[in-house]
C-alpha cells in the first residue's frame, strides 16, 4: 500500500493532465473556429474562404498545382515535355538553343496554371507573405526532385534594381529564395550579384531577342561575391526566354562559381523563343 498510494496519485495527476490536455485542445479548437468566423482564412491563390486547418490553399487550387507539378519537365529548360521527346537530357525545343547558361532548371509548373499565376502576381505586386510560403514549399519540393540538389552550396536570388524595389512591396526573388532556404536548409547569398542598370520591364519586350538585349550587361558581381569555387542555384519567380538567368549566370561564372542551376516558380513560353540566338564571346558561357 505504501507503494500503491503514490501510483494512485500519479494516476490522478495523469488523468488530471489528460483532462487538462483535452480541455486545452477543445479550447484551441473553439478559439480557432472563432478566429475563422471573425477573421476567416482565405486561399493564398484564389482568396476563397477555407477552414483554418486546411493549410494555405483551397482544395481546387491545391489540386491544380499538384497536377501541374506532377507533369514531366525538361531538366534543362523547365518546359513541360514528355520523356519520349527527350534526347541527350533535352527536350525538342531546347536541343538547338544556345542561350541556356545554366546546367538545369527546377520549376513548380507552367505559368498559365491559374493559381500559380495569381500567387506570382500577389508576390510581385500584393501581399507577399502567404504566396511566398506556398511557392517556397512547392519550389523546395521541385528542387528535391533534382539529382543536383545535394551539390548546391548557395542560393542566389536574381537581384532587383533599387529603383524597382522602391516601386514594389518586396524583392520577390529574395523573398522566394528565403522561403525555399527555410525548407531545404541551403543558405541564401543575396548580395553575390548587383543589378547595376535600371531596365524597362521584360514584359514590354516584343521578341525573345529583345528580352536578351534588354538585360544584357545589367548585372555585375558584388565586391565580394563569395561564390568562387561554389555551386550556385539562382532563384527567380519566372523564366520566359532565360535571358535574365543567362546574364546572372554569366556574372556568377565570372565571379568564379563552379556549377550553376536555377529554380523558378513558373515556366512560361514566349512566341519566337526558338529563333533567338545570342552570340557569346566565351564558349564556356554556353555550358552548364
Ligand atoms: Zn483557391
Ligand atoms: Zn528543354
Amino acid at each position: 500500500m505504501g507503494r500503491a498510494a503514490p501510483e494512485t496519485g500519479r494516476g490522478s495527476r495523469r488523468r488530471g493532465t489528460a483532462r487538462g490536455g483535452a480541455l486545452l485542445v477543445a479550447g484551441r479548437h473553439v478559439l480557432s473556429s472563432l478566429v475563422d468566423v471573425v477573421w476567416p482564412q482565405t486561399c493564398a491563390a484564389c482568396a476563397l474562404w477555407i477552414p483554418g486547418d486546411m493549410g494555405l490553399l483551397c482544395p481546387d487550387c491545391l489540386a491544380e498545382i499538384e497536377a501541374a507539378a506532377a507533369l514531366p519537365a525538361c531538366p534543362r529548360c523547365g518546359r513541360t515535355a514528355s520523356p519520349l521527346t527527350m534526347f541527350d537530357g533535352r527536350c525538342g525545343l531546347c536541343r538547338h538553343e544556345r542561350h541556356w547558361n545554366v546546367a538545369g532548371i527546377a520549376r513548380i509548373g507552367e505559368y498559365h496554371i491559374a493559381p500559380l499565376q495569381r500567387m506570382l502576381q500577389a508576390l510581385k505586386f500584393g501581399t507577399p507573405d502567404r504566396p511566398a510560403a506556398v511557392l517556397g514549399q512547392w519550389l523546395a519540393a521541385a528542387l528535391r526532385r533534382q539529382p543536383w540538389i545535394a551539390e548546391i552550396d548557395v542560393l542566389v536570388p536574381v537581384p532587383m534594381h533599387w529603383l524597382r524595389r522602391w516601386q514594389r512591396p518586396c524583392d520577390h526573388a529574395q523573398v522566394l529564395a528565403e522561403a525555399v532556404s527555410e525548407r531545404i536548409h541551403i543558405p541564401v547569398h543575396r548580395s553575390a550579384v548587383r543589378r547595376e542598370k535600371y531596365t524597362r520591364s521584360q514584359t514590354r519586350a516584343r521578341s525573345a531577342t529583345e528580352r536578351f538585349r534588354n538585360v544584357r550587361g545589367c548585372f555585375e558581381p558584388a565586391r565580394r561575391p563569395a561564390v568562387a569555387g561554389r555551386n550556385v542555384c539562382i532563384i527567380d519567380n519566372l523564366v520566359v526566354t532565360g535571358a535574365t538567368l543567362h546574364e546572372v549566370a554569366k556574372v556568377l561564372r565570372q565571379a568564379g562559381a563552379r556549377r550553376i542551376w536555377a529554380a523558378v516558380a513558373a515556366r512560361s513560353g514566349f512566341a519566337g523563343d526558338r529563333e533567338v540566338r545570342i552570340p557569346t564571346t566565351n564558349p564556356a558561357e554556353e555550358t552548364g
